[in-house]
C-alpha cells in the first residue's frame, strides 16, 4: 500500500510517500514558505540527492497541489499519477480526550479535530488545512488522522490530572494529555521486540530527546505517564521551552519584566531552555562543543538537562514497579552520547548502566547496557512517518 504521510504546520507542510510493505521512502520532502515570498518545495527521490523547485504557494491548497505535481512529474517523480496514493496519513497534534487512537478521516472527525482547536491553537489549525486540501486535491482517497496525544490516553487518574480546582478540568478539559505519542509507542514497540517479550509483559521507559523532549511510562504496551502536559512545554527542559518551573514564577516574572501574556508565553516557549541557559545555542551539537571549550554555562544547561531525564526515569520505573528497558530516541537520544550516560549516570542501583564503548554508536538501533545490568537500554531511532503510515495502512485495510 502507497501511503502520503502529511504534516502540516503553519507555513510549512512535510511529506513523505512510502510503500508500507517494503517500509521503503520514495519520496519525501517539505513545501516551505508557504503564503511567503519564496515559497519553495525540497524534494528528495529514494536516496538521490534533494532538489529545490520553486512554486509559488500563496495558500496550503496549492501547496498540496504542487507536492503532487512534483510525485508524479517526469523530472522528480515516483508515481505515474495520483492514483497510485492509496491513502493519506495525517499527523494531527492535539486530539483531546476524543481520541485514544488513530481515526478514518469523516465529517465527524474533522468536527472533533476542530474542537480540539483551543487545545493547540498553533498547531492543530494547520493540520486541519493540510486535510481539507488533500480531500479537495485528491478526493475518494481515505485519509487518516493519527494524534500525538492518543497513545498517552491510556493514562490513569492519578498521573494526567492536575491539583487544581477539579471545574477547570470539567469546562475546559485541563489536565495532562502528552506529545510525541507516535514516536513513544513506536520505539515501545520496538524495544518489547528487541526484549524477545510480548509487549504486555514490559515495563519500558521512553525518552524521546529531540528540539521538544518528552519522557514516558509504557506498562504492558500502555502509556501510563509523561512528561508533556496539557501542552508541549512542560516536562523536561528543552532547546528552547523551560520545562517543569515553579508555576508561581508566570506571573511574578510578568509582574518583574512587565511583560504580557504572550511576552511570559515567548519568554517561556522561545527564549528559554537550554537555550536560554547556556546563551549558546538550542542545538546540542553546538552545546557539547561549546563545553568541550570550556563554557560553563553550556556545561551547566547539559547537565541539567541529563539530570532531569534522570529523574524522570527513576521516578518512572517507580511508578511501574521496575523496568525492563529504557529507550533513547530522536535527534539527541539516538545521537548523543554524553546525555545518554549522564541521564543514565547512577542509576545502577536500579540495574541501569551503560557501557561506554557501546554508548558511542549514533543514529542506529543498538543495545548500549554494561554487561550485567539487568535493565536493558537501547537507542532506537523513531519513525514516526513510518508510523503513521503503518497506522494509516491498518485503519484502511480494516474497513
Ligand atoms: P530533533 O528535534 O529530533 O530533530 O532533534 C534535534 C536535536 O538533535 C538537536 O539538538 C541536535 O543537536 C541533535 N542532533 C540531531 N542530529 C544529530 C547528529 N547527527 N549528531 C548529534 N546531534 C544531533
Amino acid at each position: 500500500m502507497i501511503v502520503l504521510v502529511i504534516n502540516a504546520g503553519s507555513s510549512s507542510i512535510k511529506y513523505q510517500l512510502l510503500d508500507v510493505h517494503t517500509a521503503q521512502v520514495l519520496a519525501k520532502g517539505g513545501a516551505e514558505r508557504i503564503g511567503i515570498e519564496g515559497s519553495l518545495i525540497k524534494h528528495q527521490r529514494r536516496a538521490e540527492e534533494a532538489v529545490k523547485i520553486l512554486a509559488r504557494m500563496p495558500d496550503h491548497r496549492t501547496a498540496i497541489k504542487e507536492v503532487l505535481a512534483v510525485l508524479t512529474s517526469e523530472d522528480h517523480g515516483v508515481i505515474a499519477n495520483m492514483g497510485e496514493i492509496d491513502a493519506v496519513g495525517h499527523r494531527v497534534v492535539h486530539g483531546g480526550e476524543k481520541f485514544s487512537s488513530s481515526a478514518i478521516i469523516t465529517a465527524e472527525v474533522k468536527q472533533a479535530i476542530r474542537a480540539c482547536f483551543r487545545m493547540a491553537p498553533l498547531h492543530n489549525p494547520p493540520n486541519m488545512t493540510g486535510i481539507e486540501a488533500c480531500e479537495e486535491a485528491i478526493p475518494g482517497v481515505p485519509q487518516v488522522a493519527v494524534f500525538d496525544t492518543a497513545f498517552h490516553q491510556t493514562m490513569p487518574g492519578r498521573a494526567y490530572m492536575y491539583a487544581l480546582p477539579y471545574e477547570l478540568y470539567e469546562k475546559h478539559g485541563i489536565r495532562r494529555y502528552g506529545f510525541h505519542g507516535t514516536s513513544h509507542r513506536f520505539v515501545g514497540q520496538r524495544a518489547a521486540q528487541m526484549l524477545g517479550k510480548p509487549i504486555g509483559e514490559t515495563k519500558i521507559v521512553t525518552c524521546h530527546l529531540g528540539n521538544g523532549s518528552s519522557v514516558a511510562a509504557i506498562d504492558g504496551g500502555r502509556s501510563v505517564d509523561t512528561s508533556m502536559g496539557m501542552t508541549p512545554l512542560a516536562g523536561i527542559c528543552m532547546g528552547t521551552r523551560c520545562g517543569d518551573i515553579d508555576p508561581a514564577l508566570v506571573t511574578m516574572i510578568m509582574d518583574r519584566e512587565g511583560l504580557d501574556m504572550k511576552g511570559v508565553d515567548d519568554l517561556m516557549n522561545k527564549k528559554s531552555g537550554v537555550a536560554g541557559v547556556s546563551g549558546v545555542s538550542s542545538d546540542f551539537r553546538d552545546l557539547d562543543e561549546a563545553m568541550e571549550q570550556g563554557n560553563e554555562r553550556a556545561k551547566l544547561a547539559l547537565e541539567m538537562f541529563t539530570y532531569q531525564c534522570r529523574k524522570l526515569i527513576a521516578a518512572y520505573a517507580a511508578a511501574m514497579g521496575g523496568v525492563d528497558a529504557v529507550v533513547f530516541t530522536a535527534g539527541i537520544g539516538e545521537n548523543n552520547p554524553y546525555v545518554r550516560q549522564g541521564a543514565t549516570e547512577g542509576l545502577a542501583f536500579m540495574g541501569i548502566a551503560v557501557d561506554p564503548e557501546k554508548n558511542r554508536v549514533k543514529g542506529k538501533e543498538a543495545d548500549i547496557s554494561a554487561e550485567g545490568a539487568t535493565v536493558r537500554v537501547f537507542t532506537i531511532p523513531t519513525n514516526e512517518e513510518l508510523a503513521i503510515a503503518i497506522e494509516t495502512e491498518r485503519l484502511v485495510s480494516a474497513r
